[in-house]
Order: C-alpha cells, then sequence, then structure tokens
C-alpha cells in the first residue's frame, strides 16, 4: 500500500526545498525525496547549491578575497599586515562548517514546516506514484496528486580530460583541494572557471584558463567582459580564449593537457587540473517508462512556462528544466509550483532574472545586454557610470568598474543593467526591483539614493540616459 501525500517533492536542493517549504506553508501534506547522504546516514538537504556550489564557492571566495585584499591593498591604506598566511585545511574546516550549518537549517525548515522526509533515490511512475530505495535497499512507495521534480544537474565531464581522482577534478574537487596547487589549469571560462580560477589564484597558484570559445560569458554585456578580463588579468588569471583541449596524461602527480590554438598544438603542465565545462540535467534512473514525463533535445525535463510537464499533476523545476542554472531561479519556480497546486495564480517573470560573476571585481546584469538589443532590431539609449568616479568606491579603495543602464529609445523603460565592481551582487538588486516595476530611467533618476554608496553608481548611470548626470561628462546635456 502506497504512503499518500498531497505533495511529493523530488530532490532537496533549492527548487525542491523552496517547493516543499511552500506547500507545506499553504497547508499541504507534503513529502519531500532526497538521495544524498550524509555521514551519519541521514539525508543531507540542500543539494548542489548548499553542499558543493553556491556556499562553498562564495565561503571560499570571501576568504580568499579577504587575504588577497590584506595582502595587496592593506598597506596602501596604512594598514600592516605583515606575516600574513594561509591555513587551507582551517579555510576548508570553517567552509565545512557553514555548509553544515546551512543544510541542518534546511532540516530545521522541513520540521517546523511538517514536511516528511524520506532518504533515497526516487523513480516516479504513472499514477503520480514514487517508489523509493534507500541506501540500504529498503523500498517504500508513496502516491500523491503533485509531483514537483526537482533534481537538479551534474557536471559534464569531456572526453580528453576523464577526471582522475584527486588530479583531474570538477568544481566538487576543486571546492577540496587540501593545499595551494603551484600550477592550476582551469579548463572553461564559464562561471565556476572564473570563480574557483579566482579562489586559488588569491592563495597563490599560477592558473591558465583554457577557453574554447573566442569570447566567454557570452550572455554578460561585452564592454562589462572586456573590463572582467582586464582586471582578472590584472590579478594574474591567464585567461587563453580559442583554445580547443586534445588531450590529457597524468605523470605521476602532474597531469599533461594537450591543446591547439591559433598558433597550432600546445601543451601545459598541471598540479591539479579543473574541468568546468558546464553542467547538465540530472534524470538518471528518475522515470520509469510509463512516468509520461518527456525530456527535450538536451536531456532538460520539457515543462511549459509554469513548469508542468507533459503527465498530468506532474511538475519540474531548476536545472532540470530550461532556463539559467541558478538557484534563485529555482528557488521562484519552486514557489510558484507549490503556490500553483494550492490554487493561487503566481507566475516566474524570466525576464527579470538576475546573474551574478562572483570574482573580484564582481559581475552582474538583469535584462537585455546591447549585443542582444542590436541582434533584435531594438533602438535603446545607454547611460554609464564608471566606479572610479564614486567618491564611495574610492573611500574604500576599490573604484574600478563600470555600471550601465539601457533604456528604451521611445519609452524610456529600463531594458537591462550592467555592471561590474565592487559588491555589484547587492547593487543588481536595485536594478531587478526597478525592472520588476517597469521602472524608466527617469524614474531612477528621480529616485533619492543616499550619500555616499555606491548604490549613486546606479543613480548616475540613470540619470546618464538622459544626460543629466553630474560627475561624468555626458555625451549630450539636458536641459
Ligand atoms: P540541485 O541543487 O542540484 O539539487 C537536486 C537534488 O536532487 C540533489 O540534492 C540530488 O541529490 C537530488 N536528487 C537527484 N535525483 C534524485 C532522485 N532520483 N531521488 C532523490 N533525490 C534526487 N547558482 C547561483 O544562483 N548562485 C551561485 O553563486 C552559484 N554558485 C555555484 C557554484 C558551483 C561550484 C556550482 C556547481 C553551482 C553553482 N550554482 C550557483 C548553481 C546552483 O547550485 C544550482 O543552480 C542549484 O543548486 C540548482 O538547484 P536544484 O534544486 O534545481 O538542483
Ligand atoms: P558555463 O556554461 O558557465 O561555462 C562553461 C564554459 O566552458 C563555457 O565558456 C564554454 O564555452 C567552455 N567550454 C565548454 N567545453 C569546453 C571545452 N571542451 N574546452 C574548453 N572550454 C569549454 O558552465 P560552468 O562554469 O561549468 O557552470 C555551470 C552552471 O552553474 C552554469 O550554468 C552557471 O549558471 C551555474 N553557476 C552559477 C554560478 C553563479 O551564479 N555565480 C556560479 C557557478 C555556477
Amino acid at each position: 500500500m502506497a504512503t499518500k501525500f498531497d505533495v511529493i517533492v523530488i530532490g532537496a536542493g533549492p527548487a525542491g526545498y523552496h517547493a516543499a517549504i511552500r506547500a507545506a506553508q499553504l497547508g499541504l501534506r507534503t513529502a519531500c525525496v532526497e538521495k544524498w547522504l550524509g555521514s551519519d546516514d541521514k539525508p543531507v538537504l540542500g543539494g548542489t547549491c548548499l553542499n558543493v556550489g553556491c556556499i562553498p564557492s562564495k565561503t571560499l571566495l570571501d576568504a580568499s578575497h579577504k587575504f588577497i585584499d590584506a595582502k595587496n591593498n592593506f598597506a596602501e591604506i596604512g594598514i600592516i599586515s605583515d606575516g600574513l598566511e594561509i591555513n587551507v585545511p582551517q579555510m576548508m574546516a570553517r567552509k565545512n562548517k557553514v555548509v553544515d550549518n546551512l543544510t541542518k537549517g534546511v532540516a530545521g525548515l522541513f520540521k517546523a514546516n511538517g514536511v516528511t522526509v524520506f532518504e533515497g533515490s526516487a523513480v516516479l511512475h504513472a499514477g503520480r506514484s514514487v517508489e523509493i530505495t534507500s541506501h540500504k535497499g529498503d523500498k517504500a512507495l508513496l502516491q500523491a496528486d503533485h509531483i514537483v521534480i526537482a533534481t537538479g544537474s551534474v557536471p559534464v565531464e569531456i572526453p580528453p580530460c576523464p577526471l582522475t581522482d584527486g588530479l583531474i577534478v570538477d568544481s566538487t574537487g576543486a571546492l577540496e583541494l587540501d593545499a595551494v596547487p603551484q600550477k592550476l589549469g582551469v579548463i572553461g571560462a564559464g562561471v565556476i572557471g572564473l570563480e574557483l580560477g579566482s579562489v586559488w589564484n588569491r592563495l597563490g597558484s599560477e592558473v591558465i584558463v583554457l577557453e574554447a570559445l573566442e569570447e566567454f560569458l557570452p550572455f554578460a554585456d561585452r564592454q562589462v567582459v572586456r573590463e572582467a578580463l582586464k582586471q582578472l588579468k590584472k590579478q594574474g588569471m591567464d585567461i587563453r580564449l580559442g583554445t580547443r583541449v586534445t588531450g590529457s596524461e597524468v605523470k605521476g602527480k602532474k597531469v599533461k593537457v594537450l591543446y591547439s590554438d591559433a598558433e597550432g598544438d600546445k601543451s601545459e603542465t598541471f598540479d591539479k587540473l579543473v574541468v568546468a565545462v558546464g553542467r547538465k540535467p540530472y534524470t538518471q534512473d528518475l522515470l520509469a517508462a510509463d512516468s509520461g514525463v518527456a525530456l527535450d533535445e538536451r536531456g532538460f525535463i520539457y515543462v511549459n512556462d509554469l513548469c508542468s510537464t507533459d503527465a498530468p499533476g506532474v511538475y519540474a523545476v531548476g536545472d532540470v528544466v530550461r532556463g539559467p542554472m541558478l538557484a534563485h531561479k529555482g528557488m521562484e519556480e519552486g514557489i510558484m509550483v507549490a503556490e500553483r497546486i494550492a490554487g493561487q495564480k503566481p507566475m516566474v517573470n524570466y525576464d527579470c532574472v538576475p546573474a551574478v560573476v562572483y570574482t573580484h571585481p564582481e559581475i552582474a546584469w538583469v535584462g537585455k545586454s546591447e549585443q542582444e538589443l542590436k541582434a533584435d532590431g531594438e533602438t535603446y539609449v545607454v547611460g554609464s557610470f564608471p566606479m572610479a568616479a564614486s567618491g564611495r568606491a574610492l573611500a574604500a579603495n576599490d573604484a574600478v568598474g563600470l555600471i550601465k543602464v539601457i533604456a528604451d529609445k521611445e519609452t524610456d523603460r529600463i531594458l537591462g543593467v550592467h555592471m561590474i565592481g565592487a559588491h555589484a551582487s547587492e547593487l543588481i538588486a536595485e536594478a531587478v526591483i526597478a525592472m520588476e516595476f517597469g521602472a524608466s530611467a527617469e524614474d531612477l533618476s528621480l529616485t533619492m539614493f543616499a550619500h555616499p554608496t555606491l548604490s549613486e553608481g546606479l543613480h548616475e548611470a540613470a540619470l546618464a540616459v538622459s544626460g543629466r548626470a553630474i560627475h561624468v561628462a555626458n555625451r549630450k546635456r539636458k536641459k
């Protein structure tokens, strides 16, 4: 006999745990199945994001930034920081503590909201029945009126560089190195390559990033990417674009990577190699032949705008469906689905998904870029502000980057905001709010910002759209 629930969520990553908590808050009898196993034989909640993604990477990014800031910049501001040292085991232990704290926090939230957790791998059958096999081989059968699939994604592997224990690693391995490699290779100048490459570069590794394309961060604004390349190079990151990795040879404790670029065949030998060439949706052993859930041509679970699959009452959210693989996108989808199940009518606004790359300076954007607008034949006006003119950024000794507001030429409505600079991950929220409310550049111009703040840069960029910025020379002046 199957145990009956109103909602069964498969996967307790950010998309799944948001769906489960919201469903339970709305009075639905909710279960969540998770197969990630902790050392205590209990399921670990939080998925990729909390365990091996957003949280551990940001913990190491923040720690390594503090180190490099102290090393390179403190003397200039009058703080003597001689004798700085890195204690990698301590840095890793603290990262693990942060992760542990947060994953246990999700378990606490499940308990407080009455979500029933099942440990094991779930298989979805016809009629919304879910078969669970625990790591010990025990079976359980559940059934629900509504199923939410939130099984996430896993790293892509490439044949020339098969993962090798502790030497050729994916992002998870790159978050667990026990010492600073002298020379670190990274394949892929995507978000993970830049973030984790930055961590080890700051801690002392010589970092070489091999990127297949002639450009990187294709969805970011080109001017912002040029500035990022300049800043990352200055920090010592050697980003080689237009390289094709053809093979690798493990030699003792080192790995030789063979690649070619416009000049011909080349190689580099590294102490560690990180493969960060993207992630793919994870549906392995999830769908029984009769589940009725279809995949698209790229292996994502096929869903409509409301995250409904082809099977009635079955939804899918997060990395396992189309759209950017970002925790906050999955969280909003999870909440939308739970509320729709409860009869409410929310929608996710896919035009307003912020993206952040947590390098230093941080890169962030929302909405369309100039290159996208040009391709769409849209007419627009750009206002930009260099952070070198920000009083607060100068005071903080962190005055690099720029903020760019792009507005519709006819209506002045904000179409996109792009930035690179300190705390861009926080500043972008102001742009997201403005765009969610359909603001024009003038609306932002007429808003008062506290002085001195980095946010004033966004104000000035909005003012620059109509030639009214105060702290930069405007291309055109407005009376
Ligand atoms: P996941 O977090 O992958 O969770 C899926 C869960 O489902 C897992 O716990 C898995 O064990 C479970 N599961 C799978 N199949 C089954 C099954 N059959 N039965 C039971 N359980 C199952 N995103 C950001 O927005 N910001 C960041 O800063 C950021 N940094 C990142 C850094 C790194 C190094 C990585 C790798 C990713 C990062 N991401 C970041 C991406 C982010 O982690 C993902 O977008 C997010 O975790 C996706 O959430 P999800 O719930 O869809 O899937
Ligand atoms: P990505 O898609 O961001 O970048 C992968 C890069 O690898 C691309 O530039 C691609 O051209 C390159 N590449 C692919 N095959 C290659 C090859 N054979 N040789 C050389 N280069 C190759 O993927 P990622 O960095 O692995 O990140 C995966 C996902 O995780 C992303 O979708 C991202 O959204 C998410 N993530 C987000 C954050 C964040 O929000 N800050 C942080 C980390 C990861």
